[in-house]
């Protein structure tokens, strides 16, 4: 396609025809994004595979998302903040844009209870996703980034749409500027620091997602004095926090100093079931100051302010019901209905087999196929037991030769889903 002319009859990449070109170059940076995201790139393979088999009955594990209701405490909450909007007395505008202040100060108080974060440090947001963006406003395009190998693609792309993570390499499907820090069964999932170059800024998901690993304290420990050592900051992704079930803790600022060196962005999606009524947070401590001095803080709440206008009023009544106690009972219920699900698939990719790994401290599985790359693995659980599962290359060059299979679903599905697979035996 030529920009020279506004006129023209050539085809876009789509096939499709383009009457009219406007004079506006793209982004180099969005240029430079890999083949899409990874989630639409699999609908894409999962609707044409349902068009040549309209009869299959597709069981999908591939993203991540929520599938069972939401109790009824927490949903009649929001009906009830809903119908109080049809009231004068109950009508509410505008909110505070960094949140209300009775859920921030629920968040502080449940979630960190013990730690040392303030109602005023937590921003309530629509989700984590748009937050990892808002994180990415507030640091400079020229910061550079390491990342664990494989994690959330989100962190990665976001960095290329800021113009933060150089070309992509595509024998190496690495980005020139960033730094991939490993996580692989033989190092338990944790990188070698010893080995790790210095960066400005260091995503940091855990549970992981996809390798459904939990940092231990003593790992964060050593990653917190690996940040204070070189200045750098830890961008924390707690997601999954809420499936820990051993000791390993859920948040980063359960480790002393961490308040100096990191940022941590959170979610009710997961926990809640949220991932479509959307509400999440992140934390900005005090003590987080630039070189000059400035706390980042204040430069967080502008960019709250400019690029958002606060999360919804119905949802963040939600929000605060999923934070009472009884609601935050019920929501371990569904958490523990997934945790089984959990357990169904690693038994049976075991009983394969297979190595598996995750499964125990966040809701996926995430197995090895040796000598098979992760695509060739997708397409053949797919084409063989229509099960759409997530190519681990989707996460990063660590992540090829394994898939991840979520363990969100409903148990019926889950179930099917062990039986196809237990009789397709995969090699
Ligand atoms: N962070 C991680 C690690 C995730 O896995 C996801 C979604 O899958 C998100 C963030 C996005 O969360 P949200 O729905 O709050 O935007």
């Amino acid at each position: 396609v030529q920009p020279s002319t506004n006129h023209s009859s050539s085809k876009s990449d789509r096939g499709q025809r383009i009457e009219y070109l406007t004079k506006i170059p793209r982004s180099v940076n969005l240029e430079s994004l890999q083949n899409g995201y990874l989630f639409p790139e699999i609908s894409i393979r999962e609707s044409e595979y349902a068009q040549r088999n309209p009869h299959a009955r597709l069981i999908k594990l591939g993203i991540g998302d929520t599938t069972q209701p939401i109790p009824d405490i927490i949903t009649s909450a929001m009906a009830e903040q809903a119908l109080a909007l049809s009231t004068a007395q109950g009508y509410k505008g505008y909110g505070p844009e960094q949140g209300n202040r009775e859920l921030r100060r629920a968040i502080a108080e449940t979630l960190y209870q013990g730690m040392p974060v303030k109602e005023n440090e937590i921003f309530v947001s629509d989700g984590a996703q748009c937050d990892i963006s808002r994180v990415q406003m507030l640091l400079d395009a020229s910061l550079s980034i390491a990342l664990q190998d494989p994690t959330f693609p989100g962190y990665a792309d976001s960095s290329v749409i800021v113009g933060r993570a150089g070309r992509l390499n595509a024998g190496s499907g690495k980005y020139k500027r960033i730094v991939y820090m490993k996580c692989e069964p033989e190092n338990n999932f944790f990188p070698n620091l010893s080995k790790t170059p210095r960066t400005d800024l260091i995503f940091f998901c855990s549970p992981n997602n996809p390798t459904g690993s939990a940092a231990s304290r003593q790992q964060l420990e050593q990653l917190v004095e690996f940040a204070k050592t070189n200045g750098s900051i830890i961008i924390y992704d707690s997601a999954y926090a809420a499936y820990i079930s051993d000791e390993s803790p859920r948040s980063i600022f359960e480790i002393p100093g961490a308040k100096e060196v990191a940022i941590e962005i959170s979610s009710f999606s997961k926990f809640a079931g949220f991932t479509g009524v959307r509400l999440g947070w992140t934390v900005v401590p005090e003590e987080l100051v630039y070189a000059n001095g400035y706390p980042m803080i204040r430069d967080y709440d502008r960019i709250v302010c400019t690029c958002f206008n606060g999360a919804s009023n119905i949802v963040q009544a939600g929000g605060l019901a999923c934070l009472s106690e009884e609601g935050f009972e019920a929501l371990k219920r569904t958490m523990g209905y997934y945790m089984e699900n959990a357990k169904i698939l690693v038994e049976t990719f075991e009983s394969m087999g297979k190595k598996v790994y995750g499964g125990k401290n966040g809701p996926y599985v995430w197995v090895h196929f040796p000598g098979l790359s992760s695509w060739q693995v997708f397409n053949k659980i797919l084409e063989r037991a229509a099960i759409v599962t997530v190519p681990g290359i989707g996460f990063g060059p660590g992540g090829e030769g394994y898939v991840r299979v979520s363990a969100f679903g409903h148990r019926e599905c889950i179930l099917e889903a062990s039986r196809r697979l237990t009789k397709l035996l995969l090699k």
